[in-house]
């Protein structure tokens, strides 16, 4: 019974031996009592304990939450194809009649131009393409030909970041060198540009709208859907049912791992001239927009 008194009686700061010296050795029923009571003492520290808890809690977990929701917002915004929040994002364009882009991001590559512009040249089907500056400053007469030819010449970075998150005088630098090595290679034409993977998020839009450039989406892609980029048939058949009368169309034919890309080039032009439509530069597809 002592060990029993002690052991809950201690934690109150209750000194047994003063208790026994005042008022004796409590009775069988009386410790029956205490204990009843400290218990329901306990209990309501720990209802207090749980209360407090929660109340130091509760703009944890608000914080945290919001947080989380403006994480989510952030990476659904970075990566729509049709909104950003300055200047102007182009997926399509509205157009009355059959007329598409077709467009070719990074490099240039050997390996992609060589099989590429001879078929763009028997078909006299003009593309643009989103080059990257690095590679374009390692392989300028690659960008020289792809000029002669009347292709158009789009502006995608310098190293090909993520343009997520980059400060004002980083984005600036990826633009504007690769923009000066377009014209160094002897393009003369309008310069569009087309950030890495789509991705934006403010400080790339706030950039591009204060230089007056739009960001080049696009509104059909087969590559990123395993199925698909597996084979030049599907690759086409996706091209097909996505297609429509403005439709910009992104493919990468310029790394070596792309065969099945390359493949379908020539596919998806014969298919799309058999089905009346025109092959125009993002320039003349955004010269419809303004009509
Ligand atoms: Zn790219």
């Amino acid at each position: 019974m002592m060990s029993l008194l002690t052991q809950n009686w201690l934690p109150l700061k209750y000194n047994m031996r003063t208790v026994e010296a005042t008022i004796g050795m409590p009775s069988l029923k009386q410790q029956v009592i205490c204990r009843y009571h400290l218990i329901r003492f306990r209990r309501k520290l720990d209802l207090l304990d749980a209360g407090m808890k929660l109340r130091l809690l509760f703009p944890i977990i608000v914080t945290v939450a919001a947080l989380a929701v403006m994480a989510f917002g952030a990476w659904q915004l970075s990566r729509s194809r049709t909104y950003q929040v300055f200047g102007e994002i182009v997926p399509r364009v509205e157009a009355s009649e059959k007329v598409v882009a077709l467009t070719f991001d990074d490099g240039p590559s050997n390996v992609g131009l060589e099989f590429v512009l001879p078929i763009l040249r028997s078909r006299e089907v003009k593309a643009t393409f989103f080059l990257v500056g690095s590679a374009l400053e390692a392989n300028p007469t690659l960008g020289a030909q792809i000029a002669a030819e009347g292709n158009e010449i789009g502006n995608h970075t310098y190293s090909h970041p993520r343009m997520v998150l980059k400060s004002q005088s980083f984005i600036a630098g990826e633009i504007e060198r690769t923009d000066h090595l377009i014209r160094s290679v002897g393009y003369s034409g309008p310069i569009h540009f087309r950030p890495p993977y789509g991705k934006k998020l403010l400080g790339l839009p706030w950039y591009l709208n204060k230089t007056n450039r739009k960001s080049i989406i696009w509104d059909v892609e087969p590559e990123p859907y395993p199925e698909v980029a597996a084979s030049s048939d599907r690759i086409l058949e996706h091209v097909q049912t996505k297609v429509g009368p403005g439709s910009i169309i992104l493919l990468h034919p310029m790394a070596m791992s792309a065969a099945t890309t390359r493949e379908a080039v020539p596919k998806i032009i014969d298919a799309l001239l058999a089905d009346g439509y025109r092959f125009l530069t993002v320039s003349e597809l955004l010269s419809l927009q303004s009509k």
